[in-house]
């Protein structure tokens, strides 16, 4: 096992890069869900019933992962904000540091443990 690397600052040019990548990943996947279902794929004419639930239900899952993908992208998108103004780190809700390795397992954590349980 190697040793918590706790002590090594961050390296905010890193995380900036890894928040933005993941930014793009999110709004592309969310775009791709928002998009109207391509002609064919919908439930149309001559289709069993049973083709039609299960199309139901895949737009209803559909929902439940844009609304997680965009509670994610708000996140990446505080993160990046705070990088910005220089308080990358410092927890929004009480103002203490946040410790390195939260943010490193969690690069976009604008809360320490304590506020964001
Ligand atoms: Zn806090």
């Amino acid at each position: 096992m190697a040793p918590e690397p706790e002590a090594e600052p961050l390296n905010l040019e890193e995380i900036e890069a890894l928040l933005r990548e993941r930014l793009d990943e999110v709004r592309a996947r969310l775009a791709a869900l928002k998009k109207p279902p391509e002609r064919g794929s919908g439930i149309g004419f001559g289709k069993r019933i049973g083709d039609g639930t299960t199309e139901a239900i895949g737009r209803f899952n559909d929902v439940g992962v844009a609304d997680s993908l965009e509670a994610i992208e708000s996140r990446l998108e505080r993160a990046l904000e705070k990088l910005d103004d220089g308080t990358y780190g410092i927890c929004d809700g009480c103002g203490t540091k946040i410790p390195a390795g939260r943010l490193r397992s969690v690069p976009e954590s604008a809360l320490c443990v304590q506020c964001a349980s």
